[in-house]
């Protein structure tokens, strides 16, 4: 069969033949529907050289994928040849106490495992099939259009935990800033409105994107052009706000976090842009606490299918047929894509 594969560090990806993939014994084998294509790609492509992280090229990307059962090996109960499932993307050990509450973003087993999962040193979803080592790994879409649904295991399950992780801040009266409206900000924002009153601040360099944000629901947008750290201050009547998601995590927008985050708020740091702030007393208001997080837990991918099932948050996607898939990474490069870009392998 074909696969986008990132063959070596620092290479573009290129379309292969490769074998097909047998049945793992406790995993299922999928017929992937949607595999997305997603900014932390094209550091695998631009940034990485080595293989520091433990594993490395040659594997075939896409971590974010949905597909329809095409066998399942033993242990698979509930889950039936044919049916559309998410793939939960970090493949942890299954069994030390950070996999066992479902945190497998943070398996503590992680350097042994070495690959962090399907189309992150292992194979992933941008080829007609995709092996899936554990059916724990898998989450039943049900009626949801497994395409649309492809962005939810990252894109939406990444902001989903951010969001989780200040929560109880986001009461009635609180603000929540999200800082990058692509892929990953487009759901921040239906998210954030489908569980808390906050008021949702969309921050952007790109005006197509705010326009995209503003259509999702978001209450307000601030060009990152113009001096959006007084404009946020004043929406937020001169307090800033409970949460900042920096979906970006370049120099200017950590320091625009820190900048407009409230005394006692979050500043949650996603995007992988690779920027610093200094961190001392004045940089930011009093107690505000800053984390860099990383995906998000089994269960919360069930909530968010959960959420998108209920007609609360859908991803907004553009597709691409395997052939077109490294076209989808040059217009994610150039800035054009809107929402998210997804491969569909077997369209
Ligand atoms: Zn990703
Ligand atoms: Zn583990």
């Amino acid at each position: 069969m074909l696969a986008l594969r990132l063959k070596a560090w620092k290479t573009e990806a290129v379309l292969e033949e490769v074998p097909e993939p047998g049945l793992p014994p406790a995993g299922a084998l999928l017929k992937v529907i949607g595999a997305g294509a997603c900014h932390s790609d094209l550091h695998l492509m631009r940034d990485f050289e080595t293989d520091a992280m433990g594993w490395g090229p040659p594997f075939t990307l896409g971590h974010e994928n949905t597909g329809e059962i095409v066998a399942l090996g033993r242990r698979a109960f509930g889950l039936e040849v044919g049916q559309p499932v998410a793939v939960y993307g970090p493949w942890g050990c299954g069994h030390c106490r950070r996999c066992a509450i479902g945190e497998e973003s943070y398996c503590e087993n992680a350097a042994a495992i070495g690959p962090a999962g399907g189309g992150l040193g292992l194979d992933g979803g941008m080829a007609p099939l995709m092996a899936v080592p554990d059916t724990r790994l898998l989450v039943p879409l049900g009626s949801l259009d497994p395409v649309e649904a492809a962005p939810l295991t990252d894109a939406g399950l990444t902001p989903y935990h951010a969001v989780n992780r200040s929560l109880p801040k986001l009461v009635p009266g609180s603000a929540a800033v999200v800082i990058g409206a692509g892929g990953l900000g487009h759901m921040a924002v239906q998210i954030l409105k489908a569980v808390s009153p906050a008021k949702v601040i969309v921050v952007d360099t790109r005006q197509e994107a705010l326009a995209l944000a503003k259509s999702l629901g978001a209450d307000e947008t601030v060009s990152m052009d113009e001096n959006p750290g007084p404009a946020i201050m004043e929406l937020t009547h001169g307090r800033g706000a409970e949460a900042v998601i920096d979906l970006v995590g370049a120099d200017s927008t950590i320091a625009l976090g820190m900048r407009v985050a409230r005394t006692r708020g979050d500043l949650s740091l996603v995007g992988l842009a690779g920027g610093s702030a200094p961190f001392r007393f004045l940089t930011a208001r009093i107690e505000v606490e800053m984390a860099t997080t990383f995906w998000g837990t089994r269960a919360e991918l069930m909530e968010v299918i959960s959420l998108a099932q209920a007609g609360l948050i859908r991803s907004h996607v553009q597709r691409f047929t395997l052939d077109q898939a490294a076209g989808a990474y040059r217009l994610m490069r150039e800035g054009k894509l809107e929402g998210r870009a997804v491969v569909t392998p077997n369209a």
